[in-house]
């Protein structure tokens, strides 16, 4: 349904994005995580023709955005980090003149009706959108978004300033839209994004970082990639003999648990288990324990938060 292909855009002095590549089903709820500055919104705004990328492309169901834009704007539907909301109209009013600027083709009463009884306010369509509560604004910026029916929705920061009693009805809310759309929904809250998408790339500074299925991403906290492990015998030789593992990236010793047995928690790129278990079974010193340590996607996205974490991965996700 999206294919994003090769998008690199740079602002005067800034490299906003930095050959961003993804594609995405009928049907596809995707994350895009990242912190501020990540290049989310910059990414969203060439996905729904705001914004020229300085080079890559953008097809949204076989058709470049660049090609017939009309036709493929047709097919978004878009809600800005900032709502594009006039103040001052009621919220039929302000719907009648979106969907009119739109064009679309459908009976427009009816039409309204239904969007506003699915997005919940009915009861409010009366009324001047600036006495509106922030999660109402924030509904009608959905339901301009929901006008005429497009098959793909794209949501930056769609729950941003919030209360949390608003932000768990919108991502519900979201949920229920997403079941018969396309969907991609920023956030700088993995929460969030883990509470509503079925995909999630995280990106940082331009790049992806990583991308996958959000179970299976979940379920990557349960590898063997950091252990903690409990030996007996004199420490700097441990020490050495785990560094020099193949496979093992790093060897950290965190002191004496009982008498002459030494904990160590090491990290690795793959299973190392059996290696370890080898390399001491030919010695004197006794694993008296091995324990995969949970690395969650939490502690992942952490990392890339405080910088730990740069552009690891290829930047292509073909999730
Ligand atoms: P996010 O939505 O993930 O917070 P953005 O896409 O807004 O990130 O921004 C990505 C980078 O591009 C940031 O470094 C930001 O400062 C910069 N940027 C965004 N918009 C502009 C602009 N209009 N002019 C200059 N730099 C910009
Ligand atoms: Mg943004």
């Amino acid at each position: 349904m999206i294919k994003v292909k090769n998008l690199t855009k740079t602002y005067v002095g800034t490299k906003a994005l930095d050959n961003i590549s993804f594609s995405l089903n009928d049907g596809d709820i995707l994350g895009f995580l990242g912190p501020n500055g990540a290049g989310k919104s910059t990414t969203m705004n060439i996905i729904t023709g705001y914004l020229s990328a300085d080079s890559g492309t953008v097809e949204i169901d076989g058709t470049d955005i660049l090609e017939d834009p009309t036709a493929v704007k047709r097919k978004i539907g878009y809600l800005p980090e900032i709502p594009p909301l006039y103040n001052d109209m009621t919220v039929q009013g302000y719907l009648e003149f979106m969907f009119k600027l739109k064009k679309v083709r459908l009976p427009m009463k009816e039409h309204i009706a239904k969007i506003c009884n699915m997005v919940k306010i009915t009861g409010v369509s009366g009324r001047i959108i600036k006495h509106l509560s922030k999660g109402y604004r924030q509904r009608v910026g959905l339901a301009q978004a929901l006008l005429g029916e497009p098959p793909v929705l794209i949501l930056d920061e769609p729950t941003v300033g919030l209360d949390p009693q608003q932000i768990i009805e919108i991502r519900k809310l979201i949920r229920d839209i997403g079941k018969k759309r396309t969907v991609i929904l920023s956030s700088h809250l993995l929460s969030e994004i883990q509470a509503v998408c079925d995909k999630i790339i995280i990106i940082n500074k331009g790049k992806i970082i990583t991308s996958g299925l959000t179970d299976e991403l979940t379920a990557t906290g349960k590898s063997t990639a950091r252990m903690e492990l409990v030996i007996e015998g004199r420490p700097q030789q441990v020490y050495s003999m785990l560094e020099r593992i193949d496979g093992i990236t790093k060897v950290i010793e965190h002191g004496e648990c009982e008498k002459g047995c030494y904990e160590y928690v090491i990290e690795s790129g793959r299973d190392v288990r059996r290696l370890v278990f080898r390399a001491f079974a030919k010695t004197d010193y006794n694993i008296l324990s091995m324990k995969p340590v949970s690395v969650s996607l939490e502690d992942t996205y952490l990392d890339i938060i405080s910088g730990k974490t740069e552009g690891v991965k290829d930047n292509v996700s073909d999730i």
